[in-house]
């Protein structure tokens, strides 16, 4: 059964809700002699988070690495450079428009 599971192409990774650890099947846990391409759900019960002895119910399953949780990480960088972009644009148009009416401003002042 274990066996099988080692040949299974694509493994869910699990983060710690506590702390953040996140456990990659493909590379198991060293401190707790956890082979590599180990499933979560393979791993002792009395396994806990390496970092923070979370219990193994303290998980969250976040799909396998480089699919949902990289999309995820690639969309929320997205959101925060179109969240910027517009903050910048509007800066600079405002500038633009302060600049103008000074210039204007002075040029009534010359005369
Ligand atoms: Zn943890």
């Amino acid at each position: 059964m274990s066996e099988q599971a080692v040949e299974t192409p694509v493994l869910d990774r699990y983060e710690c809700r506590a702390c953040g650890y996140v456990y990659e099947p493909e590379k198991g846990d060293d401190s707790h002699d956890i082979a590599p391409g180990t499933a979560f759900a393979e791993l002792p019960v009395n396994w806990r988070c390496p970092v923070c002895t979370a219990k193994k119910t303290a998980f969250t399953n976040i799909g396998p690495a480089g699919t949902a949780s990289g999309f995820k990480e690639n969309l929320g960088y997205g959101l925060g450079v179109n969240k910027l972009t517009p903050a910048q644009k509007n800066l600079l148009i405002f500038g633009a428009l302060a600049l103008a009416f000074l210039f204007f401003i002075s040029l009534y002042g010359l005369q």
